[in-house]
């Protein structure tokens, strides 16, 4: 056991139940929100004008336009038509593009969010926002961004495709996993990731076989606010490092590419954090943690090449100079042969190998 650590609680209300999303204002109420701008992407406007109907004329501004990452251009916008209408809150619904848009305005405004999420990523559980321009992409923490509430309801969820819950369900996954051997986990965070590594593994099979299983619905929704708490607090390493350089440098879609490259990651680091490997061992019911994975979401329909998501065969250079250029935490050093191994393997969709010797 971790004898030596620091936890912080970070602040939030959240409240989980099929149908939770009829308790909108409810909620707004309690925080005494009168003039709201709501934010989605453009694919998800009906569920957002259905869920905030009951609000009426407290809704000042629908804002269906979050895209993936954030451009600087598309937050500069729902920034600028929040001061505009006076708006004093924001409310998110949809993925992690979504949040992040939210996100993008709270950290500018300071205007206080409350998400209902509609994907696996985790994000509402954050103080990390977003921003991408030119192609690249910044992050930073500022606890002005990370939502005050968060309503969690399954039923948002039984739209997901089942492909698409398979790779955010590992996206969510990998959350977990990284939390499990970060510098700064603590045992309460051990507990948390290993619980939502045990509902989301358990749940993802079922989804697949019936997408609007309630229960596996909420097993999941409940591992995936488990996992986006733990991204919160702790610090992540190599995987989550990698794939925001392959999603930043090739445009690569973002669970897609946390599927793809987790199970390799994990093969390299797992021997050198015991406490990780037996914490996934135990969760997941198998001797071979990074294998197991990658089957799993293999036989659920994950695409596991990078090379069929989009990544080019030239780009493993660029990736590796970008890794070995930024420090990062891992409970391992990484040799570059070792990012070559790794990345040579996800490219191609490989089962995962242990490092190279030497
Ligand atoms: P997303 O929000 O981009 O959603 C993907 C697509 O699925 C969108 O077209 C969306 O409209 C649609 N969709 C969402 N929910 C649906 C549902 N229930 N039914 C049908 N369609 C639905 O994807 P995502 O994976 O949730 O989020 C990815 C983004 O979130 C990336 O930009 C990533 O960097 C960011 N992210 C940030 C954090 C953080 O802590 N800041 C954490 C995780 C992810």
């Amino acid at each position: 056991m971790q004898t030596d650590f620091v936890h912080e609680s970070r602040p939030g209300r959240v409240v989980f139940a099929a149908g939770a999303r009829t308790r909108l204002l409810e909620e707004v109420d309690r925080l005494g929100l009168h003039r709201l701008i709501v934010v989605c992407t453009p694919e998800q406007v009906g569920l957002a004008e259905e869920l905030t109907s009951p609000l009426g004329h407290r809704i000042a501004e629908l804002h269906p336009h979050a895209t993936m990452h954030v451009p600087v251009a598309v937050a500069s916008k729902a920034i600028a038509r929040s001061r505009e209408i006076g708006a004093d809150g924001c409310v998110a619904i949809g993925g992690g593009s979504a949040i992040g848009l939210a996100k993008g305005i709270a950290k500018d405004t300071g205007l206080p969010i409350v998400a209902l999420p509609t994907t696996y990523a985790g994000s509402e559980m954050t103080p990390v926002w977003g921003l991408s321009d030119a192609g690249r992409k910044t992050t930073g923490r500022d606890p002005r961004v990370l939502p005050v509430t968060v309503l969690y309801d399954p039923q948002l969820t039984l739209t997901l495709p089942p492909a698409f819950s398979v790779t955010s369900g590992l996206n969510a996954l990998a959350h977990s996993a990284e939390a499990l051997y970060a510098p700064d986990g603590s045992p309460i965070t051990a507990l948390i990731a290993a619980e939502s590594v045990r509902a989301l593994a358990g749940a993802l099979p079922r989804l697949v076989t019936d997408p609007r299983d309630i229960d596996a619905r909420s097993a999941a929704l409940y591992g995936a606010w488990l996992a986006g708490s733990v991204l919160g607090s702790t610090t992540m390493s190599l995987h989550h490092k990698l794939c925001h350089i392959l999603g930043g440098t090739f445009d690569l879609p973002h669970a897609e590419t946390h599927t793809a490259v987790l199970p390799h990651v994990l093969a390299v680091n797992l021997p050198a954090a015991p406490q990780a490997r037996t914490a996934l061992e135990t969760a997941l019911g198998t001797a071979d943690p990074a294998n197991h994975l990658f089957h799993l979401a293999k036989d659920l329909g994950a695409e596991m090449s990078l090379r069929t998501l989009g990544m080019p065969d030239n780009g493993l250079r660029t990736v590796i100079d970008q890794a070995v250029a930024a420090p990062y935490a891992n409970p391992t050093p990484i040799a570059e042969g070792d990012l070559r191994h790794i990345l040579s393997n996800a490219l191609i969709g490989a089962a995962p190998t242990t490092r190279p010797a030497g």
